[in-house]
């Protein structure tokens, strides 16, 4: 048994007093570390945290203007709708809502998911629809069924920051196929396929954002998404569709069709999520997947959690049964579309000649390069003394690489915020790049798109052996090799 520390710290303080367990926690971690950690599961060495979390607690302070988080603006949402569903349920269906429900998901969510799927024009069945809790525990759950320890994965990169931490939790070995401003390169993943089937290899899954990719803001172009499908079907490689911002489309131009409609569901599994288009608080995401997947992935989430919320699930069926919910999206998409052009405009107008960055159609982000000289985190240090806040490209690579680069959000702030947050952080990168000039008498001019990095081509790794990639040009006193 291990011994009670806290009680022989002697306080008369109530064991619910947050100053106890604080106290009691400083006096845990430094006597036990050692005793801990013979127990952990080797996957825990290679754990990583999440950038964004991190940042969550430095950015939720009112005075920092935060373009780091993807944080949708929940402020939109009419408060009296919400109280009027909730004492609907409160009233008529209280005792359901407040049970365990199917693991799969109530047949009425998926009746709703199925809408907001139509709209993008597929045709799901239902029984191939799995509710989750959000759409990372989604993509947690395919890892969980198809990921051992050493399992090659492709995705982006850059990739989702946050599905960093879910392939490193699974051990994967990690390969990022490089973007552009039409999304993957499908020729560079062509020719990785061609390697790892040579070397005797075939990857799990590729994972990819196609529409309105987070972090980069690009979109999969059609005939990329013809051929991304052709790949997977000739080769019988999974592909794992994330999909929270095809709706989100600030631009007049036909929608493209989603991979899991080009497949028909065979080798695309897809995922969703309400957190982008109705709250992220609500926690509520789906799967789709062909019946023997989904077996497997009903066992995983049996595991997990049992079931999704039910008593989010019951919210959702009466927001949809009010007929709404796409006039809130068209909200959404002018407030959304004002803010990228703010961002935009304030880009063109603070950022130093030596940056660039994406345009994007739809979706919560800019992707913006800097001289490969400047390392993002460092400069997210002298950002935040700012009181401003970004996230560092690096944490969208498994493999160090992205130090040049940041991800800036625009749905979570107004578009005063926007404005000064940008200029603020403009300031910070032309201080950092006259203090180069100043020191090497070298003024370079830009050279690369705003997604190329450099060394570009395919980059491999696991968290076990994550090491700063560093280009031919870098300057070492201003990136801290190594992190
Ligand atoms: N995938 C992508 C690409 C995302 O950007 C996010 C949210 N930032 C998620 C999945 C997870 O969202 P949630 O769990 O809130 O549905």
């Amino acid at each position: 048994m291990p011994e009670r520390h806290d009680q022989a710290a002697g306080s008369q303080r109530s064991a619910g007093d947050p100053a106890t367990a604080s106290h009691r926690r400083a006096h845990t971690r430094a006597r036990d570390l050692e005793r801990y950690a013979g127990l952990f599961a080797e996957r825990t060495r290679v754990m990583r945290s999440s950038a964004m979390r991190d940042l969550m607690e430095i950015t939720a302070r009112p005075d920092v203007i935060s373009l780091a988080g993807g944080l949708p603006d929940t402020s939109t949402f009419p408060p009296e709708t919400f109280a009027a569903q909730m004492t609907r349920i409160a009233q008529e269906s209280a005792a359901e809502a407040l049970q365990y429900g199917p693991t799969e998901g109530f047949d009425r969510t998926k009746g709703c998911i199925r809408e907001v799927m139509v709209a993008e024009g597929m045709d799901p069945d239902p029984d191939d629809i799995i509710v989750t809790t959000g759409g990372q525990q989604a993509i947690d759950l395919v890892a969980k069924t198809f990921v051992d320890p050493g399992d090659v994965v492709i995705c982006e990169g850059p990739t989702y920051p946050g599905v960093v931490p879910v392939l490193c939790s699974y051990q994967a070995e990690t390969i990022q196929v490089g973007i552009d401003d039409d999304g993957m390169r499908v020729d560079e993943l062509d020719e990785v396929l061609d390697r790892l089937a040579a070397g005797g290899r075939r990857p799990k899954f590729i994972y990819s954002v196609p529409s309105f990719q987070n972090p980069a803001g690009v979109t999969l172009s059609a005939e990329r998404r013809r051929r991304l499908v052709e790949i997977a079907r000739e080769r019988e490689v999974l592909v794992i569709e994330d999909n929270p911002y095809g709706l989100l489309r600030y631009e007049e131009a036909q929608a493209l069709d989603p991979l899991y409609k080009l497949d028909g569901g065979d080798y695309v599994i897809y995922v969703g999520t309400l957190s982008k288009i109705l709250s992220p608080g609500i926690r509520l995401g789906w799967l789709c997947a062909p019946p023997p997947v989904m077996e497997k992935i009903v066992l995983g989430k049996q595991a997990t959690d049992l079931c999704t919320s039910t008593l989010t699930q019951y919210f959702v069926a009466e927001y949809f049964a009010e007929g709404r919910w796409r006039e809130y999206v068209s909200d959404l998409i002018g407030i959304y579309r004002d803010r990228r052009d703010t961002m935009l405009d304030a880009l063109d107008q603070h950022f130093p000649g030596q940056a660039t960055w994406t345009r994007p159609g739809g979706g919560l982000f800019v992707w913006a390069t800097l001289p490969d000289y400047l390392d993002t985190t460092d400069l997210l240090a002298k950002a935040l003394r700012r009181e401003v806040a970004f996230v560092p490209g690096a944490a969208a690579y498994l493999d160090g690489s992205g130090t040049n680069a940041m991800r800036l959000n625009f749905s979570g702030s107004k578009p005063e915020e926007i404005r000064e947050g940008i200029r603020r952080i403009g300031q910070v990168i032309a201080e950092q790049v006259e203090l180069f000039e100043t020191i090497t008498g070298e003024h370079r001019a830009v050279t690369h798109s705003p997604l190329a990095s450099p060394g570009s081509g395919p980059a491999s790794g696991s968290a076990a052996d994550a090491r700063t990639a560093a280009g031919p040009g870098d300057v070492v006193p201003f990136r801290k090799r190594g992190e």
